[in-house]
């Protein structure tokens, strides 16, 4: 493993692992993915782009440098790259993690070691997995909890607590927090990182009898006698008495030409993971809600100049936030401007918005867009299924039960007036409980 910069930030995180499993400590990984890493014959050098305030670089270098402790024909170079400019720029470098093997563009983003695994499998890099999937056709659990954020792992906590056969799958754990820094609402926790948070919650979970399995999504929800029958991505069905759907909510999509072309190469979500590569630049932020204003005033620190773009005509931040954002001097706030396309070549150089003041049709030249425009709720998966209101998001009544009997919703995915760690927590634990009673009273 090499380090080049200094690993502090949050890069310190996965430098301090790394050391520890480095020094011969077990890791907490499964028989079956240490031996596929023991079984690599080929030389992989996977060398990987990050920043120091990226929240999702850490677990992307802790499994690589955990494949490079234990094969000796791996190796895992982390470069830091506002250390390493002039090579983040050689290297088109303007999001992260940004991962390549051989010095061959490899992947991108937060991945979890299966991930890494299966990414090599596709490139016949690795042998595929030798029947490691459960297709457990009779097992019948009591309940199927969907989604591995703050609402789901608290629903399946409450639920092995009141001894119900668990199982819980999602694509990633830690839902929205793994894009959140430092959280000051968690009550009792002053202050508190979104990768520690995540961390208790995933000790908290592992305390618990709870199947967990991850980097799966939920396809398709039937009922059948009575019985839920789910269909995940990696083929496996899973018959429940109840489920639980707790999957939250993505990042909203401008769906203008140029946003799919240029993720990665300019289009952003994450102001703390890409922010710095777009220092002295000028960038635009879309969105002027608390998200958009925030991320407008975290970038003014250190671009040239931030565009902050409203499609209405006021903004629609909290006060406070709008009075901090007015006094930095190199942003401007362009009011009743459309966003319409994303022009460049290899990369992002103009944003074309239409003036609806005017009708006119403008462009700014620029490095960097970053998207704030708000959050629509994972839900399509259950169309037919369950009632939802016009957002999308699922109704559900005051102990969490949807329109379908047995099928509970807790967290963001639902119509709960406010989104919030707590509330998702609050709301988890009432659908762990409510999916209880309903086993109980139904005799089933
Ligand atoms: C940048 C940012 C900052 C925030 N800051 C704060 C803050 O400071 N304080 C605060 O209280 N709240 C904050 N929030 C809001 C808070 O993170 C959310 O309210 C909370 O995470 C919602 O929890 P959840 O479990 O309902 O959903 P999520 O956290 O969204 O988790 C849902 C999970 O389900 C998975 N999933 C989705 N579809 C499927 C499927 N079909 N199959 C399997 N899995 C699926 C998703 O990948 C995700 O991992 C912030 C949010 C963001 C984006």
């Amino acid at each position: 493993m090499t380090y080049s910069g200094v690993p502090l930030g949050h890069e310190f995180e996965s430098f301090v692992i790394s050391l520890i499993q480095a020094g011969g400590r077990p890791p907490k990984i499964s028989d079956e993915a240490k031996k596929r890493i023991e079984s690599i014959e080929e030389k992989l050098d996977f060398t990987t782009f990050v920043s120091l305030s990226c929240v999702n670089c850490p677990e992307t270098v802790s499994n690589l440098n955990l494949m490079a402790v234990l094969n000796e024909n791996i190796s895992s170079t982390i470069i830091e790259g506002s250390f390493n400019r002039k090579m983040a720029e050689e290297n088109n470098i303007l999001s992260v993690p940004k991962v390549f093997l051989n010095k061959e563009d490899f992947l991108s983003g937060r991945k979890s070691l299966d991930e890494i695994l299966d990414k090599l499998t596709s490139l016949n890099k690795l042998e595929s997995t030798p029947a490691l999937e459960k297709n457990s056709s009779d097992e019948l659990y009591d309940l199927l909890v969907i989604g591995q954020g703050p609402s789901g792992v608290s629903a399946s906590i409450y639920a092995a607590r009141k001894s119900l056969k668990t199982i819980m799958v999602g694509e990633v754990f830690g839902g929205q927090v793994l894009d959140t820094g430092s959280i000051e609402n968690i009550i009792g926790n002053k202050i508190i990182e979104g990768p520690s948070y995540i961390s208790g919650l995933k000790k908290h979970v592992e305390d618990y009898p709870i199947e967990l399995a991850s980097n799966v999504r939920a396809e398709k929800i039937e009922k059948v006698n009575e019985i839920f029958v789910t269909s995940l991505s990696n083929k496996r069905l899973i018959k429940s008495k109840t489920v639980i759907v707790a999957t939250g909510a993505s990042y909203r999509n401008l769906n203008i030409p140029g946003e799919k072309e240029f993720k990665g190469k300019g289009v952003s979500y994450c102001t703390h993971c890409d922010g710095p590569f777009f220092s002295g630049m000028d960038v635009a932020v879309i969105g002027g809600g608390n998200s958009g204003v925030e991320a407008a005033i975290d970038l003014s620190s250190n671009c040239r100049k931030v565009y902050l773009i409203q499609r209405s005509d006021k903004l629609s931040a909290d006060e406070v936030l709008q009075e901090r954002l007015k006094s930095k001097e190199n942003v401007q706030i362009l009011l009743n401007a459309v966003s319409e396309e994303i022009v460049g070549e290899k990369k992002v150089e103009k944003l074309i918005y239409k003036d609806k003041n005017t009708g006119e049709k403008k462009e700014i030249n620029l490095s960097g867009i970053f998207v704030q425009i708000g959050l629509d709720p994972n839900t399509e998966f259950l169309n037919g299924l369950v009632e939802k209101n016009k957002l999308g998001e699922i109704l559900v009544d005051e102990s969490q039960m949807t329109s379908q009997k047995g099928l509970f919703a807790a967290g963001d995915c639902t119509n709960s007036k406010y989104k919030q760690i707590v509330i998702s927590l609050g709301s988890g634990a009432s659908a762990g409980l409510a999916a209880y009673d309903y086993i109980v009273r139904n005799g089933l």
